[in-house]
């Protein structure tokens, strides 16, 4: 079969989503860049489907350029077009993750972006972590809006919805959505006991500098 190791390797995040209470049952969906018969394009979660019951044959190829999957016995994740539309926007992402993680998911209902309480928000790439506005799942519209709370970011909230992060490898992705729901669990924190103080425009810039050589393997 084409792409095993990508294959086994979205099962055993897909599996990680479950056993880190990241994504509960089915919720949820990852994908790895990758080409097949010379396309590019990205390999991607089935949809609706319990990842405890996923064989390698369940993990969907899409071409990039592709729009439509009629292959009914095997149907990509519903949200493929935001999978997509990050690997064409993105050079830097190579593996995705969206989770609907509780933390995460309670925030985005406030449809706000989350302002720096905490230095760790630069982890998302700039100094707030935005959220896409709601859009019902799946569709184009969603993706656009994603798209777009993506822009200079690696991870963003959705709104009413959950989480999404990209990175060079699903180990990364992977832990920038585990550092979000941390984060977002954090906040949650913060606002029950008032106004949390948020960090100065100049601390977060210095933060972001410092950022840059901060993860060693
Ligand atoms: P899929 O099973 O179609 O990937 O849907 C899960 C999900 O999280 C939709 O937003
Ligand atoms: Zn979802």
């Amino acid at each position: 079969m084409k792409n095993l190791d990508q294959r086994n390797q979205i099962i055993e995040y897909s599996l990680k989503l479950n056993s880190t209470n990241l994504s509960p049952l089915r919720s949820g969906n990852i994908s790895l860049r990758g080409m097949e018969n010379d396309i590019e394009g990205y390999l991607i979660t089935p949809s609706g489907k319990k990842y405890e019951t996923l064989k390698p044959e369940d993990i969907v190829f899409m071409g990039l350029n592709e729009n439509e999957k009629n292959d009914l016995t095997n149907k990509p994740s519903s949200e493929w077009r935001f999978h997509r539309d990050i690997y064409r926007n993105k050079k830097g992402a190579h593996a995705i993750v969206h989770a609907h993680s509780p933390h995460a998911t309670a925030v985005s209902s406030h449809g706000k972006p989350i302002p720096p309480f905490h230095y760790m928000i630069a982890l998302a790439g700039g100094d707030d972590i935005k959220c896409a506005e709601y859009a019902t799942f799946g569709t184009e519209a969603l993706s656009k809006n994603v798209i777009k709370a993506l822009e200079n970011r690696s991870a963003c909230l959705m709104s009413n919805h959950g989480q999404v992060a990209f990175g060079k490898n699903l180990e990364d992705a992977f832990e920038l959505a585990q550092e979000i729901e941390n984060i977002c669990h954090q906040y949650t924190i913060a606002l029950k006991l008032g106004e949390p103080k948020i960090l100065s425009f100049e601390e977060m810039k210095k933060v972001l500098d410092k950022a840059k050589n901060y993860k060693k393997g």
